[in-house]
């Protein structure tokens, strides 16, 4: 699926947007500082597939100029790729996310996707591809309907209808006498974390892949109508989806909602990147990343081959928690 330019949202919208979400946060001010002296809507219309590689990225936060989270990071993406970053809290695994999503950008190196820089990509058209669910979803006050559509205003009913059966979230909001016209928000009803998770999912869910017909004719064959619209579009989400977990307070529709996610993107060969402390969702991947705490990365592989080495790295992660059974932030 190809985005129709309406669908796009520009940069400004974002901000203003974020603005009315988060209110006044340090934050905020820090974004809006970082506002790049580049038009969001220039530049290469590239459609990304998940080939994505950080070359040599030194990165340091604009507030902490001292502390470099990354002094020379690579990382490879491979197209189709379902890659778990793990670590310790503060080792840079959100900051990964936030320079894939452009929020910031690195001090040194290049970010490459599909053999294009980003600098060259046009950042409205690149972050419609690209989409992430964080622990603290940014809502903004407004409506749930509002909140799902948010970077497709052209959804269809029946394409929010199925985003919202998807992400577990049609249940709670038939529990609101206004539907999805609820207002949420300071002035509104009070979600649930779990419950804007899924709000984030569903709006996540919504932003369009671009998943070859031959997919497309397998989910047909499959018999698994779920996933497509009244169109026809696939509803698996964004070509590259980013799940920030940052917590293992998942509720369990959440938990469900992610699972039922990541398996479809994976049947579908669509590229995801989790930063996860569950094993339930780190198991999931195809690639394991090991930081330490100093923003290296120390270890990759396959789950199986990780948890069976009794010195490896992730093991080691493992140990340090309480229960075993996830790599909490420690
Ligand atoms: P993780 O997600 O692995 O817990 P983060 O990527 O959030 O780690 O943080 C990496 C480092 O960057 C930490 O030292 C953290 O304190 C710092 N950091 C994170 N966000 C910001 C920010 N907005 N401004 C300044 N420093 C930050
Ligand atoms: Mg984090």
């Amino acid at each position: 699926t190809i985005y129709s330019a309406s669908s796009v949202y520009s940069l400004s919208n974002f901000y203003s947007e974020l603005m009315k979400g988060v209110g006044a946060s340090g934050r905020v001010f820090e974004l809006l500082h970082l506002k790049p002296a580049i038009d969001p809507k220039r530049g290469e219309r590239l459609n990304v597939n998940g080939d994505i590689q950080f070359d040599h990225i030194e990165f340091r936060y604009p507030t902490r100029p001292k502390h470099a989270v990354f002094k020379d990071l690579n990382l490879y993406v491979q197209e189709g790729d379902h890659i778990c970053l793990v670590g310790p809290s503060g080792c840079g695994k959100s900051t990964v996310a936030q320079l894939l999503l452009r929020y910031y950008f690195p001090n040194r190196g290049t970010i490459i996707a599909n053999d294009h820089e980003l600098d060259e990509v046009s950042l409205a058209f690149y972050r419609n591809q690209v989409g992430i669910v964080q622990q603290e979803p940014m809502l903004f006050s407004g409506t749930l309907r509002e909140n799902i559509v948010y970077g497709r205003r052209d959804a269809s009913k029946e394409e929010v209808r199925k985003v919202c059966d998807l992400a577990y979230c049609s249940d709670f909001i038939k529990g609101f006498s206004e539907g999805l016209d609820t207002v949420i928000g300071s002035k509104g009803a009070q979600l649930s974390g779990g419950q804007k998770q899924r709000v984030a999912l569903a709006r996540t869910l919504l932003l369009a892949s671009n998943v070859s017909p031959e997919v497309a004719d397998r989910f047909k064959l499959d018999g698994n109508s779920d996933v497509f619209d009244d169109q026809g579009n696939i509803l698996l989400g964004p070509s590259i989806l980013i799940l920030d977990e940052a917590t293992s307070a998942l509720d369990a529709h959440s938990e469900e909602a992610i699972r039922n996610t990541l398996n479809l993107r994976q049947e579908a060969g669509l590229t995801t990147i989790s930063i996860a402390h569950r094993l339930s969702t780190i198991e999931m991947s195809n690639k394991i990343v090991v930081f330490n705490a100093h923003g290296e990365i120390v270890e990759q592989g396959e789950f199986d081959t990780l948890i069976s080495d009794p010195n490896s790295e992730f093991n080691k992660l493992l140990k340090k928690t309480s229960t075993g059974d996830n790599v909490e932030e420690i």
